[in-house]
Parts: C-alpha cells; sequence; structure tokens
C-alpha cells in the first residue's frame, strides 16, 4: 500500500495499445511454427524477427540478465525458462512469454500450449487458467479493488482441485516492464487500492495441477512445480477504462 500506480492518459493508452496490437501479432506469426520437433531456441528466433520487422524491441533480453526474447516454460516449469536445444514433443505443454517495447511502451502477454495426446486434467488445467485470466480480467474497472482480481482468478481456479501460484504475480506496465502494483492472483476481495481509469495491469495467473508452492532450478532463472506437477499461464496487459476492461495485448487492442 501507499505505492504511486502510474496513471496513463488516453493518449498514453494508445501507445501501449499499439505495443499491445504489435505483440498480439507477434503471438499470431509464431502460432503457425509451433509444433513437435521445434526446438524452444527456434521459438525464440522466430518471437525476436517479428519483434524486430514490427520496429519493436524484445522487453525481456537483457532483463536482469535474461539471456532471451521468449520465456520458454515446459510441463513443470511454470515461468522464467530459458529458451535451449530442448525439443517439443509429444504430451509436452509449453508455456510462452513474451513481452515487448515499441516507442518506449510496453506490452507483455504469456499462454500455454499442449501437444500431441495430453491428459484430460492437463487439458481442463490449460482451459480453466485461460477463463480464470478472463474472469481477473473482468474485475479491472474503476471502483473495484485490486484484490477483486486476484480472488474472481482464485475462486474460479480452486474448486477444480488446482491452486495458484504465490510466489509470482502480475504487475502494473507502462514504460516499464514491472512497475506497481503487484497484481496478485489470490486474495480476499475488497482490499488495497481502488482501481482507477489510466491505471494498466499485466494480469497473468499461473495455475498448478498440484502444489501451489515453487522452487527456482541452478540456472537461477527457471521456476517449476515443488511437487513436479504441470502449470499453466495466461497473461494479457490491460488497460482500465471508464467502460470497463481494455484487453492490450489482443489482435483487436
Ligand atoms: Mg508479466
Amino acid at each position: 500500500m501507499g505505492k504511486l500506480i502510474v496513471i496513463k492518459s488516453n493518449s498514453e493508452i494508445e501507445c501501449m495499445a499499439r505495443a499491445g496490437n504489435a505483440l498480439a501479432q507477434v503471438v499470431d506469426d509464431l502460432k503457425g511454427s509451433l509444433k513437435c520437433g521445434v526446438t524452444t531456441l527456434e521459438i525464440d528466433k522466430i518471437v525476436e524477427d517479428a519483434i524486430i520487422k514490427r520496429k519493436a524491441k524484445p522487453a525481456f533480453k537483457g532483463y536482469r540478465g535474461f539471456p532471451a526474447s521468449t520465456c520458454t516454460s515446459f510441463n513443470e516449469q511454470i515461468v522464467h525458462g530459458i529458451p535451449s536445444n530442448r525439443k517439443i514433443k509429444d504430451n509436452d505443454i509449453l508455456s510462452i512469454d513474451i513481452g515487448l517495447i515499441l516507442d518506449e511502451w510496453m506490452a507483455d502477454t504469456a499462454f500455454t500450449i499442449g501437444f500431441g495426446p495430453i491428459s484430460e486434467d492437463i487439458q481442463r488445467l490449460i482451459e480453466m487458467t485461460q477463463k480464470s485470466l478472463h474472469k481477473g480480467i473482468e474485475q479491472a474497472r474503476p471502483g473495484n479493488h485490486l484484490s477483486d482480481i486476484g480472488f474472481a482468478i482464485q475462486s474460479f481456479v480452486e474448486p477444480f482441485g488446482f491452486s495458484v501460484v504465490r510466489d509470482f504475480v502480475g504487475h502494473g506496465i507502462g514504460r516499464s516492464l514491472h512497475e506497481d502494483p503487484e497484481v496478485a492472483n489470490f486474495g480476499l476481495p475488497k482490499t488495497g487500492p481502488v482501481l482507477e481509469e489510466g491505471m494498466t495491469f499485466a494480469i497473468e495467473p499461473m495455475v498448478n495441477l498440484g502444489t501451489y508452492q515453487t522452487k527456482v532450478l541452478e540456472d537461477k532463472w527457471t521456476v517449476v512445480t515443488a511437487d513436479g506437477k504441470p502449470s499453466a499461464h495466461f497473461e494479457h496487459t490491460v488497460a482500465i477504462t471508464k467502460d470497463g476492461p481494455k484487453i492490450l495485448t489482443d489482435l483487436n487492442g
């Protein structure tokens, strides 16, 4: 509390929408290349080329020393996986997180995709995590409280037996990739700051099949579930407008 949440003007939100739309196009470019046998380094190259083609810059590369433009997290990896020569294979799920900077404004998005036959419970994990993102986004409107977002996400996924990661959360976003406030994916309703028009958040539920507890691997980046069970992750950059939430990182944004 007491933290500064930067309010953006309408014209600043338009700039962020251009960044968000460019990022949605990057994701769209990538989708046809996501198949078994492709390495995550190849994915990273496709992403970086697509970002540069749109006169934008990768937001993650070099951020606190991160070595790539994309975070690629397989199966029990939750977030911050580093692209490598590992190939996608049948039964894998892969979370892909991408950020870019266009004209000094940031956009951040993520999604999880399954390959080959994946079990029903893991398929449901992916689908419900994506739905929970939209449950959270729906709360991003003036007059609601910050924690209404996390409450909506948590109370949607837990009845399926899934758990919400506590150690990593969403965030404000704008000229910086990570601004205040932290946007938790859990918590009680009606606490924390009151939401206002002009706030811009990256809302990003990370939902686990088993325990919510996490570990960080020896590479100091890759976050995995403590019990080795799979995790899914979806993220959009969202602006709070007087009419409600506006998703900036979709193709209509
Ligand atoms: Mg993010």
